[in-house]
């Protein structure tokens, strides 16, 4: 590991890159997965990659340098979080998202339309991932109070944070992006949840889809006004929740749009993903989208489905799960996940993972961690979400050296066998 301050010297700069690529270098002959390189304006992304997350532009409790040390090769922020606090001029007037939060490499942003959607229908529901329950969209909003509401041109929602009005359209989404100035934005979409009926499924796809366009023409009209900025690739929303029709149909639509002559740099693939079919639903999608352009499966992040994922072909995933679950003393480990406050690792001398190589693993012990958790100490946060990050980074590295290496499968098996097993046994 490298100390900091020489880390800081080498790292700190950006990639010669002025605009986005994405190259192949290696598809799998026995499934969907592919090996890649994303190139943006501030470096490159080997994938397939996991992008953890720093909603705020910032992950929790983490240092950037720590973040680029274990191994992140890209970080995702939330256009909506910072459309509310600290506004996107801000970011606009401080060189952009990487700048302002001192991370020196690649950014996403999504665009907001998850979260503003999500103010409607009450986060946990959203992101349930399981269709075995009533369908039907009068339940989503069920006793709570409403605070999005959509229409064809847009979506008016309520701040979280003080209770004041916004509206949110194709064309705000973009300005926001832009503004915040991540190498990798996504389109204003409808995310819808499992608990939609189908017709409003379909109503949905057709609003993502007219918002698709409005979002190209917006992005290159910002794109040619903001002269000398780095270039920002836009990626579109696959939606289509857990209808096979639907997810093709969205598929072949996005994936060959063009309007005035721009199209979209890759493709994001979101909305309702039912965990018992990830990996239909995504083969289904990465068959039918460009073979040439990366795709980004949002949200996911637990390792059972970055298998799915990569397998099926996505190249890129986020998730925040790695650094929340770790703040509630969650630890991901090759023996399954286990949670540190256990009163069985009181005098607990090893590391959380054996197997790990991270700042934390190589340094404390599952007893102090213990300790630092059953102490409300700060210091729990930032050590538990270096190795968790660490973990899915290394994890979906790993599966990229496999599949140069031919042997995925091997890869899968070994690490599901002990993982899930381990998880079932072990969970508390
Ligand atoms: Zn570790």
């Amino acid at each position: 590991m490298m100390p900091y301050g020489l880390m800081n010297k080498l790292e700190f700069r950006f990639g010669n890159a002025l605009s986005f690529s994405f190259d192949i270098q290696h598809a799998d002959s026995n499934s969907l997965a592919r090996v890649g390189t994303i190139n943006t304006p501030h470096g490159p992304i080997q994938t397939p990659a996991f992008i953890p997350v720093g909603t705020k532009a910032t992950v929790k409790s983490v240092l950037p340098e720590s973040m680029k040390d274990l191994g992140a090769q890209a970080l995702l922020s939330n256009a909506y979080h910072l459309y509310l606090q600290p506004g996107p001029d801000v970011l606009d007037e401080a060189g952009g998202l990487a700048k302002f939060m001192n991370w020196p490499g690649p950014t996403f942003t999504d665009s907001g339309g998850f979260q503003v959607l999500s103010l409607g229908v009450g986060f946990k529901k959203v992101l349930a991932m399981d269709a075995q329950t009533t369908r039907h969209d009068d339940v989503i909003a069920g006793n709570k109070d409403r605070l999005a509401h959509v229409d064809d041109e847009g979506v008016t929602f309520k701040s979280h944070l003080d209770g004041s009005m916004h509206r949110f359209t194709p064309e705000v989404s973009m300005q926001v992006q832009h503004q915040i100035g991540a190498d990798i934005m996504f389109a204003f979409d409808e995310c819808t949840t499992l608990h939609n009926t189908r017709p409003y499924q379909e109503l949905a796809m057709e609003r993502t889809y007219a918002w698709a366009i409005r979002c190209l023409d917006e992005h290159k009209r910002l794109t040619q006004e903001r002269v000398g900025k780095p270039y920002q690739a836009l990626f579109g929303v696959i939606q289509g929740a857990q209808y096979e029709d639907l997810r093709k149909k969205a598929a072949t639509d996005l994936g060959s749009l063009e309007s005035n002559g721009q199209s979209f740099d890759g493709f994001g693939i979101g909305g309702a993903l039912d965990k018992g079919q990830l990996g239909r639903i995504v083969s289904w999608v990465n068959q039918i989208l460009p073979e040439n352009k990366p795709r980004h499966l949002l949200g996911i992040g637990a390792p059972e489905d970055l298998f799915v994922g990569v397998e099926n072909g996505c190249d890129t995933f986020d998730c925040v799960l790695a650094s929340r679950i770790a703040r509630t003393s969650a630890v991901y480990t090759m023996e399954g996940r286990f949670n540190l406050s256990n009163s069985r690792f009181k005098r607990d001398f090893t590391p959380i993972d054996s197997q790990c190589d991270c700042y934390t693993c190589t340094h404390y012990t599952r007893a102090y961690m213990h300790h630092v958790f059953r102490g409300k100490e700060i210091l729990s946060a930032t050590l538990a979400t270096i190795h968790n990050e660490r973990f899915i980074v290394r994890l979906v590295d790993q599966m990229r050296q496999a599949l140069l290496d031919g042997n995925f499968a091997d890869l899968k098996a070994d690490f599901l066998g002990r993982y899930l097993h381990r998880s079932g046994q072990a969970r508390d």
